[in-house]
C-alpha cells in the first residue's frame, strides 16, 4: 500500500484513484500497482478522453479499441495501460467492449474511445510531445464522404489506424460475433478477405471438421487477408507449417476461378487451397475453395469497381469502399454468407502431397488438375 502511493508521487492522483474505485472496491482483491510515470500520463489522457466523448463510466454505448500490450511508450511496454482503460471505462473484454488490437511493438501506444449512438470518436496516442489526441466523426453519413475521410486521416490516426478504428468500430456496433471480432484484432482491421476467411473457417468447421488424427493445412494462393482469420480460428500459423502462400498471376488466377472470375475482379475469386492431412493413415484430402464476389457485391449493393479508384490508395474510395463493404459482409448472417464459398476443385493423395503443393517452384494448381 505504502508502495503503491509512493510510487504516484503525485497528489491530484487520489482524485483519479477515486474515480477508479480503487480505495472503493478494496486493495485486497488486486495486485500491487506500481505504474510509471508514462502510464500516470495514459491515465490522465484517457480520463480527457472519456470526458471529451460525454459518457459515464460503465455506459454500453461505449468501445475502447487500444494496441495496449503490443505498442509501446519510450520503449516501454504497456500492458499496465489494459488495467487503466477498463478501469477508467469499464470497458472490459468480458463485456466485448474492450479489443486489444495487434500493432508492431514499435508502434505508439494508442488508445481509441467511441460512442456508437452519434459515431464520436476520442483518438488518443503518444507521441515525442507526450499523448496527443484528435476528435473524429466516425458515423457513416459522415466518415464515408471523401473530403471527411481524407481530413480525418491527416491527423495522428493516419489513414492505416483510420480504417483499422471505423471498420473495427461498425462492426462492434453491428453487434457481430465475438469471433469475428477476435480475428480482427489479430489482423488488425476488417476488410472483405478477413470476411471471407471468417465465413470460410465456419464453412470449414461444418463441412470439412478434422478426424481424428487429422491437420489442417492453407496454402493462400495467391496470398490473402483470409488467412490471418484462419490462423486465429483454427492455429494455423506459417510457424507450425500450416499454412503457406504462393504468388499466382493474374491469368492464372483468371484460369482456375474458372466461372468465379468475371471481367476486372477487384479480388482474387480464388480463396483457398484447404488440405486435411492424416500422416498415420497416410492421407491428404483436399478442396479448393473460390469465392463469389459478384454476389456479395451485388446483395451489398456495391460497386466493385469502386475498389480500383484513380490514384489507389491516395484516394479515399480506396478505403471507403473497401469499409464500406467490410461491415456489410460481416452484418449479413451467415446461412446466407456460406453460399458464397465455392468449391472448384476437391482432391485426395497420399500426405506427402501436401509438402508437394507447398513447395517451391510448384504451381500447385496445375498439380491439383493433373490428380484423377
Ligand atoms: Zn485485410
Amino acid at each position: 500500500m505504502k508502495k503503491f502511493a509512493g510510487s504516484l508521487l503525485v497528489g491530484c492522483m487520489v482524485f483519479l484513484l477515486m474515480e477508479l474505485n480503487l480505495f472503493a472496491c478494496g486493495f485486497d482483491e488486486y495486485r500491487e500497482i506500481n505504474y510509471n510515470k508514462e502510464m500516470v500520463q495514459a491515465m490522465n489522457a484517457v480520463f480527457n478522453a472519456r470526458n471529451k466523448i460525454g459518457l459515464e463510466k460503465g455506459d454500453e454505448r461505449l468501445l475502447a479499441l487500444t494496441n495496449a500490450g503490443y505498442g509501446t511508450v519510450n520503449g516501454k511496454t504497456t500492458e499496465a495501460f489494459l488495467d487503466i482503460v477498463s478501469n477508467v471505462t469499464a470497458c472490459t473484454m468480458g463485456t466485448k467492449s474492450l479489443l486489444t488490437v495487434h500493432t508492431p511493438f514499435t508502434e505508439p501506444l494508442w488508445c481509441a474511445l467511441y460512442r456508437k449512438d452519434n459515431g464520436k470518436l476520442i483518438f488518443t496516442k503518444w507521441s515525442e510531445k507526450g499523448f496527443t489526441q484528435q476528435q473524429i466523426d466516425i458515423s457513416p453519413k459522415k466518415i464515408f464522404k471523401s473530403q471527411d475521410w481524407k481530413k480525418a486521416a491527416s491527423g495522428i490516426i493516419g489513414s492505416k489506424t483510420l480504417f483499422s478504428v471505423v471498420t473495427i468500430s461498425h462492426c462492434w456496433a453491428a453487434d457481430v460475433s465475438w469471433s469475428l471480432l477476435k480475428t480482427a484484432e489479430f489482423h488488425n482491421h476488417i476488410c472483405p478477405g478477413l470476411n471471407t476467411g471468417f465465413i470460410i473457417g465456419e464453412y470449414l468447421q461444418k463441412k470439412y471438421p478434422l478426424r481424428k488424427g487429422e491437420k489442417y493445412m492453407f496454402i493462400g494462393a495467391p496470398p490473402g487477408c483470409l488467412l490471418d482469420a484462419l490462423q486465429i480460428i483454427f492455429d494455423t500459423t506459417a510457424g507450425k507449417s500450416a499454412a503457406f502462400s504462393k504468388a499466382v498471376s493474374k491469368q492464372k488466377i483468371e484460369k482456375y476461378s474458372q466461372d468465379l472470375w468475371f471481367k476486372d475482379a477487384p479480388i482474387p475469386p480464388l480463396a483457398v487451397i484447404v488440405m486435411r492431412v492424416n500422416k498415420k493413415s497416410n492421407s491428404c484430402e483436399g478442396v479448393v475453395l473460390g469465392v463469389d464476389w459478384k454476389s456479395i457485391f451485388a446483395d451489398a449493393g456495391q460497386n466493385y469497381q469502386d475498389f480500383a479508384p484513380s490514384g489507389g490508395k491516395a484516394n479515399p474510395v480506396y478505403f471507403i469502399s473497401r469499409a464500406k463493404l467490410s461491415v456489410k459482409m460481416a452484418s449479413i448472417n451467415m446461412a446466407k454468407k456460406l453460399t458464397y464459398v465455392k468449391e472448384i476443385k476437391k482432391f485426395f493423395g497420399q500426405a506427402a502431397l501436401a509438402q508437394k503443393l507447398a513447395m517451391e517452384g510448384t504451381d500447385p494448381y496445375a498439380v491439383i488438375q493433373s490428380l484423377q
